[in-house]
This record gives C-alpha cells, structure tokens and sequence, in this order.
C-alpha cells in the first residue's frame, strides 16, 4: 500500500497536482516532497530534467513523461493506473503544472473517469511577481504569453487596454523588450509595470517603472536580457472610465447645476461619478459662463 494513505486519510487512489520549484529547492513544499517520494508514478513534463530534481532530494520514483504532444494518450494511461489503484503525481519542469505548463487535460480526463485530483499547491512565477507588485490588492487577469507576432500582439493588448485589473504576462527574453514596446504603445508609456527576472534564483531582479523606462533599463545592464521574466503590468487607471463616459457626467453635472449653487453641485457630482473635483468644476465654471452668456444675449434682444 502506498504511504500516500498515511499523508490522505482518504486514501482513494488519486492525481496530485504537484507544484516544484522555479529555481530555488527550497521552495519544494514538505508536502509536495512526501507526496512525489510515496506515489507510484510521477508523470513530468520532461523526466530528465525531473530527474536532478528528484536525484536532488533522494527520491526514487517511477517517472513517466507527460509533455504537451503527447497529454492524451498518457491521460489514458494515468487513468488506467489509478483504476488499478495506484497513486499518481504529475509535475511540470518548474511551477505549477497547467499554468502555462501541460496538465490541463490529464486532469479533465482523471476528473471524468470519476478520480480525485488534489492540488499541492507551492510555487508559481504569476503569483510570486504579483506578490510583490504591490499594485492593490484588486483583481488580475493572467494572460500568460502573448502571441509572438507583433501585430497580434498589439491586438490582444488592446483588447486590455481599459481592463482596471492588473494584467499579468510571462515572456521569454527574446522577446520581452518588443512585448514592453508594444504594452507601452498600446497601453500608454506612463503606465507602471513590475519586471520579475529569474525569481527566486541566484540572478533575481525586480524593478517597477513607466513602461515608456523600460528600454533604458535593459540598455543600461546586457544582463537584464537574460533569464525569464514575468511581467505585471498595473490596471487602467479608474479615471480612463470617467473620460469614457465624459458625457454621463456631464449629464449629472448638468442636473445637479439646475437645482444646485455651483460648489456643492460639484462636490455632489464628484461623490456620484467618482470623476475629479477639479475637473468638474471647470466644466462647471464653463456652463456657468455659457449660461451667464446666453441670458445676456436674450436681455440685449427684448431690449
Ligand atoms: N507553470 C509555471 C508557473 O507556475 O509559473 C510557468 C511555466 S511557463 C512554461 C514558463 C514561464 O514562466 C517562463 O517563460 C517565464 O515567463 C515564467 N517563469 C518561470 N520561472 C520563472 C522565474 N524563475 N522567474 C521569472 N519568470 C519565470
């Protein structure tokens, strides 16, 4: 019997979904560490490289290879092992499995044949970025790897482009200062963005600034080309909603000014739309001149 059941009081055969490490070995949970040392089988991304990792803890363990081409076919096979009862694990080469990694598919199957997928869950470059962004603690929207053609690139950005979420992408070091390029393009240079390079490792650099500052940056260091990347970039700022619909708050401006004297249809205005005090007083002064216009227009006329 597997010493899983120790680890599971269940101890139904079932999938473990084990995160690894990004580059320090220290982030190899005890958990994820128990539950690859017991398993039967550990389905990897790539079984050599899983290899040192396991070699790297003393763990012996059947690996078997699970890789994007051929996901179906060993999803069969997974399902075939915990029919049979045994425990399976299933990592990627670093991270969590599934999260741009393969996986997705093994657990669709596993989930269907009617066995139980666990998360352990552990490290993941998305999360450990965002963590450190310290951009609020409102939404995000992982994106993943943007398509590599620049114009599809550009199209998908500005599909985001008014997003308040945070967008949060990964990106090979080839590419990163054309992807920065076109984000800065589409999304506007003074927009702030967290460049994380090579997290958790030896080399590890974080550094936010205007994405209009991020080909300085690699210039000033060739270094900074190296490694992997993870890139936050903050949301939208909530005022870009407020321009969008300019005329809305125009229209209780206009309203609120009807009924009001001008300083508290102002402040009235600003608590309803959230659009700046001082914007809306201009607009406010204005129709009053435009006003104060018009009646002087109508008294020269009678007269
Ligand atoms: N499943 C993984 C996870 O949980 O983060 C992601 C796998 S995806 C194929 C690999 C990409 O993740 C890299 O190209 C890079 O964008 C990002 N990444 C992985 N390790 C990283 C690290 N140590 N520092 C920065 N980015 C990293």
């Amino acid at each position: 019997m597997s010493e899983l059941g120790s680890l599971f009081p269940s101890n139904t055969s079932s999938l473990y979904v084990v995160a690894t490490p990004l580059g320090n070995l220290g982030d190899l949970t005890s958990r994820a560490r128990a539950i690859l040392g017991a398993a039967d089988i550990v389905a990897a991304e790539d079984t050599r490289h899983s290899q040192r990792l396991l070699d790297a803890f003393g763990i012996k363990a059947k690996l078997v290879a699970a890789h994007r081409h051929n996901e179906e076919e060993v999803a069969a096979r997974i399902v075939g092992w915990l029919d049979e009862g045994r425990q399976v694990a299933l990592i990627s080469d670093a991270g969590t499995p599934a999260i741009s990694d393969p996986g997705a598919r093994i657990v669709a199957r596993v989930r269907q044949a009617g066995h139980a997928v666990v998360p352990v869950p552990g490290a993941c470059a998305a999360i450990a970025a965002l963590s450190v962004a310290g951009f609020g603690e409102g939404g995000f929207r992982f994106a993943g790897f943007l398509p590599v053609k620049t114009a599809a690139r550009q199209a998908m950005l500005s599909v985001w482009a008014k997003e308040h979420d945070m967008l949060v992408f990964y990106e090979a070091p080839h590419r990163v200062v054309d992807t920065l390029a076109d984000m800065a393009k589409v999304l506007g240079g003074e927009r702030e963005v967290l460049i994380a390079r090579e997290l958790t490792k030896l080399h590890e650099d974080i550094a936010v600034m205007a994405l209009a500052d991020a080909p300085s940056w690699f210039a000033a260091d060739a270094h900074r080309l190296r490694g992997e990347f993870v890139l936050v970039v903050r949301g939208a700022p909530v005022r870009a909603a407020h321009e969008d619909i300019g005329i809305e708050v125009e229209r209780v401006l206009d309203l609120l000014l009807a009924e009001l004297p001008l300083k508290s249809a102002v402040r009235l205005a600003a608590e309803i739309t959230g659009a700046p005090k001082k914007a809306l007083y201009g607009r406010a002064l204005a129709r009053q001149s435009e006003a104060e216009e018009g009646e002087d227009k109508h008294f020269r006329n009678v007269k």
